[in-house]
This record gives C-alpha cells, sequence and structure tokens, in this order.
C-alpha cells in the first residue's frame, strides 16, 4: 500500500469510526480509528466497559476480525502480522 494510499484509508475509517458511542469510550482528544495500523490503541481508554465495534461500517468494509482495538491494539497487531 503507498503513502498515499494509507492516508486515504486512514482517514475513511476515521470518518466511519463510531467509537464515539461506544461505552468504554473516554473523551480525550482522540478520533478512534483504533483498529487501523498507524493510529492503534488509545491512551486514554483503559477499561473495557463494551465494544459497538461489531457495528461499525468499518468492520464490514475491512472484514475485521477482532474487537476492543483501543486496548489490545490494530486488527494487524492482534492477527500477530
Ligand atoms: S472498527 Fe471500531 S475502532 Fe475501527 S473504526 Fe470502527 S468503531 Fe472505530
Ligand atoms: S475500539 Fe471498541 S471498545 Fe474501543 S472505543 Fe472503539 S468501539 Fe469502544
Amino acid at each position: 500500500m503507498s503513502m498515499a494510499e494509507m492516508e486515504e484509508n486512514r482517514n475513511m475509517v476515521l470518518s466511519m469510526c463510531i467509537c464515539r458511542s461506544c461505552p468504554s469510550w473516554v473523551e480525550c482528544k482522540e478520533n478512534g480509528g483504533f483498529c487501523f495500523p498507524t493510529i492503534g490503541k488509545s491512551k486514554c481508554i483503559k477499561e473495557e466497559k463494551g465494544c459497538v465495534c461489531g457495528g461499525c461500517p468499518v468492520t464490514k468494509k475491512m472484514k475485521l476480525k477482532h474487537v476492543y482495538y483501543c486496548t489490545k491494539g490494530s486488527e494487524k497487531g492482534q492477527t500477530g502480522g
């Protein structure tokens, strides 16, 4: 993936992300998109109080398999690749 494509995908993920509506969300000027490899874990969310990633359009579009990207790391990180 080229740098431009990465940036484009990152922006797409951020625009579609529904983390703000999640019970685990902590408001601290982050923008979500924790599933994306160059964004990764949250620095503020520490407690897992539920995850709405399953209902996010990004999960469907990118065929994501995990949840709790904010605390456990990106899709790529959790897959181990
Ligand atoms: S899958 Fe989760 S972390 Fe990724 S964009 Fe959607 S709500 Fe945000
Ligand atoms: S990654 Fe999942 S648990 Fe974390 S804020 Fe987003 S929806 Fe909530």
